[in-house]
């Protein structure tokens, strides 16, 4: 570029320049840069599974709680485990909180316990044997262990990260699903109940082709919020628009005690779902980092503010107001056909 060339494009440039900040300020307005570490996700998804299958009431599962214990401890948060028993067995969520006396307004959830049996393996053989679970269990785990070290400390107040134990051993001898967050929930009092603002849920976020569709029990308003923050950073092509059909989750439970709640997974769930071939090589650092740097951003801007997300009207009201509106008309024609 000669020297004329720049006297007559710096104004231009400077007008496109200003143009463009303007534009910024109207339409984007994530100013927060992820520190987000997709790499570091990885390797705490691959420290999971270093310890084996994770089915409740194992060995492995509790060296596994003392190592998200440990390494979340070392960031600064206080653990709990809260303890309860299911199946005659010991089961474990563990709470982690920033100040105990302070009640958060956002929580995070996982589940990080794994399915004791391989119950979609195409080899019956395999199909009594545990999984290992580096997507459907160690990958929500390790997102949130990695929003737990990078969030600063002014917001950390704002956010509680809950592991869920007992989520995914559903149809093997007599267990249902989703049991510590049930537990979870039902520990609750209704003061606690009303502070919470949000909940989030992250299950199944690690494949390498990672594919998120809305999923429809969700509280509307607050996946939205969490799409549109998607959508913004360049991520539309794996936070999809579509709907990813009803599935019952960590997040139902709290649902049901009128929480807004919204349940980030992949579905249709990967072929190797509830396989042995649930392993670390079918998860990738950059699949976790879209996932963590998308709920990073919102935390910031949701932390630290009076925000909520209103619930969704259920139908059953649409359905009540339907009837109670032509009812009455219905009533008056029958009486006017009558009459006339
Ligand atoms: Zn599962």
């Amino acid at each position: 570029m000669t020297n004329t060339s720049m006297r007559v494009l710096s104004p231009a440039a400077i007008v496109l320049l200003v143009l463009s900040f303007s534009i910024l300020s109207v339409t984007g307005q994530i100013t927060h840069v992820p520190l987000f570490d997709g790499e570091n996700a990885y390797t705490y998804l691959v420290d999971q599974c270093d310890f084996g299958p994770r089915p409740p009431g194992s060995e492995n599962l509790s060296l596994c709680a003392g190592y998200i214990a440990v390494t979340l401890e070392s960031f600064g948060w206080n653990i709990t485990y809260q303890n309860f028993t299911y199946q005659e067995t010991a089961c474990s969520n563990l709470i982690a909180t920033w100040n105990a006396t302070e009640n958060a307004s956002l929580v995070f959830g996982a589940h990080y316990d794994t399915r004791p049996e391989a119950t979609s393996d195409p080899d019956p053989l395999n199909r009594t044997k545990p999984i290992l679970g580096a997507n459907d269990g160690a990958s929500g785990t390790a997102v949130l262990i990695e929003l737990a070290r990078i969030l600063s400390e002014s917001i950390r107040s704002s956010v509680e990260f809950v592991f869920f134990d007992a989520e995914d051993s559903g149809g093997i001898a007599g267990w249902s699903w989703i049991q510590g967050s049930t537990y979870y929930v039902s520990q609750l009092d209704s003061e606690r109940v009303d502070s919470i603002d949000a909940m989030v849920l992250v299950d199944m976020v690690g494949d390498a082709e990672l594919q998120l569709p809305r999923e429809s029990t969700s509280t509307r308003s607050l996946q939205n919020t969490i799409w549109s923050i998607a959508n913004q950073m360049g991520y539309s092509e794996t936070f999809l628009s579509t709907n990813g059909g009803s599935i019952l989750d960590d997040h139902r439970p709290f649902l049901d005690a009128g929480i807004a709640a919204v349940d980030i997974i992949h579905t249709p769930f990967p072929w190797y779902w509830h396989t042995l071939e649930d392993t670390p090589d079918k998860c990738s650092a950059e699949s976790l980092s879209k996932v963590g740097e998308v709920l990073e951003v919102f935390i910031v801007e949701n932390a630290n503010t009076d925000g909520t997300f209103p619930l969704d009207t259920p139908y059953l009201i649409y359905i009540g107001i339907i009837v109670a509106i032509s009812l009455p008309i219905i009533v008056a024609f029958y009486y006017y056909r009558k009459r006339y």
